[in-house]
């Protein structure tokens, strides 16, 4: 085909779903859900709406959240099929989270870690 290995197809098919959630609408319902009103960005000094993390409970402009699926796309014993990706890619708001971009690397590293726990228990 394209002298792509098997990994690299996948990688490329899960990105290229994950772009496809920015089209997503319960995406856009999860985030307007977390909506705390406009305030002064720290940053750049102007106004500008603010986003309540659903972990640390602290509020942040948008560049600093993302919504996040609450449970994994790729399930953490591993990939099962596509089917299993697309329907938990796609879920439903109460399937996702906006946390802010610290919350998130934190929960994306214990999960990573999780994983490799399992690989090595089978
Ligand atoms: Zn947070």
């Amino acid at each position: 085909m394209t002298g792509w290995t098997k990994a690299k197809f996948e990688s490329f098919i899960k990105s290229t779903l994950r772009k496809g959630t920015t089209r997503w609408p319960p995406k856009y319902e999860v985030l307007n859900a977390a909506k705390r009103g406009k305030q002064i960005n720290q940053e750049s000094g102007r106004l500008a709406e603010h986003y309540q993390c659903a972990e640390c409970g602290k509020l942040f402009p948008a560049k600093l959240v993302v919504v996040d699926h609450i449970a994994a796309v790729v399930p953490l014993t591993g990939f099962v099929s596509w089917d299993d990706v697309i329907s938990r890619m796609f879920c439903s708001a109460d399937g996702l989270q906006v946390l802010c971009k610290p919350c998130h690397a934190i929960k994306t590293k214990a999960e990573n870690a999780q994983r490799r726990e399992y690989k090595k228990s089978k």
